[in-house]
């Protein structure tokens, strides 16, 4: 059993993603930011769309499910939500739920904060995190539903898969949140070493995603809330990681 990930841009700055089990052929789209390159990245491997798995209710991850689901009769998996945001959805999910791709399954970790609804999707044989607008890679969502303590709990449950997994986010901001995270820790050699990386790969006009949890531990500053050295960089040594959260993503807004 294999899982291939495939990605690709949408809009103007989302990822879109396919995850095809080469078993039983299945394919899912990790959320639909619109339908064209979808469509147009499943010709391309002759592919056949069985599943979309819906991270949160914003326009922008869910813009392309209503011409996807009318094509291919697709399934709708989405965040169990009792406002029902996401329209045509045909299983609703939540914390410790198990969906199956064919033969693939991805469990759904419930990480609101940016949005109440919102989910991740971890496959863990491919080894493998879809966390949209949670974790980017060195920056996280903005927190528009929730609270900063309810995100930074969402952020540790993230941070507690294995080093060796991929983080596939939801847009290409890392160039933004390296210049921002140096402004914190100048000299996080984890850090240094991800922005020269991210020069290459943007010189080269490569996608900056995926990359290793364990990376994004070193170097990610919304990760390290509860390092020392980055409470006192924010000036606020002795707070709770989640106050310290806080002030990093006010900082952020504000950048
Ligand atoms: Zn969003
Ligand atoms: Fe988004």
């Amino acid at each position: 059993m294999a899982a291939e990930i495939r990605l690709f841009t949408c809009l103007s700055d989302n990822f879109g993603y396919l995850v095809h089990d080469t078993e039983t052929g299945a394919t899912a789209s990790i959320d639909a930011p619109e339908a064209g390159p979808i469509i147009a990245a499943l010709e391309r491997e002759g592919w056949k769309l069985t599943d979309i798995l819906v991270t949160h209710h914003h326009g922008d991850h869910v813009g392309g499910v209503a011409e996807l689901k009318q094509k291919y009769a697709c399934r709708v998996v989405a965040p169990h939500d009792a406002n029902a945001k996401i329209a045509l959805v045909d299983l609703r999910v939540q914390e410790g739920d198990t969906v199956k791709v064919g033969a693939l399954a991805a469990r759904v970790l419930e990480t609101p904060g940016h949005t109440l609804d919102h989910v991740s999707y971890v496959f863990d044989e491919a080894r493998a995190l879809f966390a949209a607008d949670t974790l980017f890679s060195i920056g996280c969502g903005r927190v528009f539903e929730g609270t900063y303590p309810m995100m930074w709990e969402s952020l540790l449950k993230l941070r507690a898969l294995p080093d060796d997994y991929r983080l596939y986010c939801g847009h290409e901001y890392t160039v933004a949140n390296v210049k921002f995270a140096l402004t914190i820790e100048p000299d996080n050699a984890a850090l240094l070493t991800r922005a020269r990386q991210v020069e290459d790969q943007r010189e080269a006009g490569q996608p900056t995603v995926p990359t290793l949890l364990g990376d994004e531990k070193k170097a990610n500053v919304f990760l390290r809330a509860d390092v020392p050295e980055v409470a006192a960089a924010v000036g606020l040594a002795g707070n709770s990681a989640a106050e310290v959260f806080g002030e990093i993503r006010e900082r952020k807004n504000n950048a």
